[in-house]
């Protein structure tokens, strides 16, 4: 470790690898610190197909389609009454090769991310830990750092990038974090042998299963090794408040699905129960002097898109491409840090306008499809993650009208 970098990145996730490949390949000196030992296991396995674009830049999209990890081919419904949705295949809307993506165990597509930041010339230690962040007005940040075998270390910093996820190291100390008091969520999930998958081969899915009640749902994501993992989501309140143990609210909310019966008939748990709480929240500043942040160190909207990885490794990138900008011209302001604010933000509107969809209670994607055949190819964009270019919008011209009229129960008289 030196005592001085252009750039130190906390954290050795998607965004942080991202960032720290990014940056150190134009030469400047970059340090990427990650407290657990890599591969770390993490949760956020069903990747978008747009992640494609970033990989590629990286240079690591031959080493992750190498056949280590499912092939996702698109996203399917299950509603409330057991009934399937018509898969939206993400090649029905483009034919190329972009359009495939990937179901990954997260700490083997995190290690090849973390190697791959290496082999561009950052420092990557991983077992290391940030203690503490000294932001300065003006100069150098100091950063307090605790090495693998325990040697504590002080670090000067021109750029802090601040990529440690929910731990959201420089939003909480600065106060910046706002929790979306909508989208007061918890999870609960675990990984199961002998659940239902399709045959090697045929397309594969990440499925998204309404219980009975609609008051949570089920992600069911086939993975390599043979499990997959099945995760259940629902108001904090309603999960965890007076319910037993998360194992016995798992199991009661999966005999309220009816789309889980027969796809978890011979399933066994192979892991114990994770739980996530209250994961959503937003940052009211993404950049100040000398510091950045990026992925769920920036925010995060709602697991039921699958969007996670993908905003991490987009906020990598674009932050990457503001710190290199700010360090050539030697000017480490929030505004030229933070450059790509606006453009990043318009294009996660989107996506949060669509999980407010999904959330409204009379909503449903099969019957908004029946009124309007004609937004499938947008729908399946939005699931795609094409937010960030051409009109993603247009799809809301009339679902939220549509929502609107839910709600007044005139539904019935709108028509495509
Ligand atoms: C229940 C749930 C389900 C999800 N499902 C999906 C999904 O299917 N698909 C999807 O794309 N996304 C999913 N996500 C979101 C996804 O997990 C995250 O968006 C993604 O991992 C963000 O990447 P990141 O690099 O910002 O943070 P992380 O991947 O969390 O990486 C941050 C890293 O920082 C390290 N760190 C923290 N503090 C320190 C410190 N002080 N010093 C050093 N290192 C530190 C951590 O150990 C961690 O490795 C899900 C999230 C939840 C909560």
């Amino acid at each position: 470790m030196q005592d001085r970098y252009d750039c130190v990145v906390i954290g050795g996730g998607p965004a942080g690898t991202t960032t720290a490949a990014l940056v150190a390949e134009q030469g400047f000196s970059t340090l990427l610190v990650e407290r657990e030992s890599i591969p770390r296991f993490h949760v956020g396995e069903s990747l978008m197909p747009e992640t494609y674009w970033t990989l590629r830049r990286l240079g690591v999209l031959d080493k992750v389609r190498s056949g280590r990890f499912v092939r996702k081919n698109g996203v399917q419904f299950v509603n409330h009454e057991g009934k399937e949705s018509r898969p939206f295949f993400f090649t029905e809307a483009d034919e190329r090769d972009c359009a495939e993506t990937l179901h990954v165990q997260r700490g083997e597509f995190d290690q090849v991310m973390f190697e791959n930041a290496r082999e561009k010339g950052a420092t990557c230690l991983d077992r290391t830990r940030v203690l503490e962040i000294d932001l300065q007005e003006q100069g150098d940040h100091r950063v307090a750092i605790r090495d693998a075998e325990g040697n504590d270390h002080q670090v000067a910093a021109k750029i802090v990038v601040d990529a440690s996820g929910q731990q959201a190291m420089i939003a909480n100390r600065l106060n910046l974090r706002v929790v979306d008091p909508e989208l007061k969520k918890t999870a609960i999930w675990g990984y199961y042998r002998n659940a239902r998958r399709n045959a090697p081969g045929e397309p594969e899915v990440t499925c998204v299963l309404h219980t009975r009640s609609k008051r949570c749902w089920f992600w069911y994501i086939p993975l390599a090794d043979g499990t997959v993992s099945i995760g259940v989501v629902g108001d904090a309140e309603y999960l965890l408040k007076g319910r037993g143990t998360p194992e016995q609210t798992f199991r009661e909310e999966q005999a309220e699905c009816l789309g889980l019966q027969e796809r978890m008939a011979d399933a066994e748990l192979v892991s114990g129960y994770h739980v996530a709480r209250e994961f959503s929240y937003k940052t009211r500043q993404m950049a100040g002097q000398g510091w950045v942040l990026v992925g769920d160190a920036w925010g995060f909207i709602d697991p039921i898109y699958s969007s996670g990885v993908f905003l991490a490794l987009k906020s990598g990138e674009m932050a990457a491409d503001a710190i290199v900008d700010a360090l050539r011209r030697n000017d480490l302001s929030a505004e030229t840090l933070g450059a790509w604010r606006g453009p990043f933000e318009a294009g996660v509107v989107w996506i949060r306008k669509l999980v407010n969809a999904f959330y409204t209670e009379e909503f449903s994607f099969g019957e908004f499809m029946k009124a309007f055949p004609q937004h499938r190819n947008n729908l399946t964009d939005l699931l795609v993650g094409k937010v960030f270019d051409g009109d993603p919008g247009r799809i809301f011209k009339d679902m939220d009208p549509w929502i609107a009229s839910l709600r007044h129960g005139d539904a019935a008289a709108m028509k495509a």
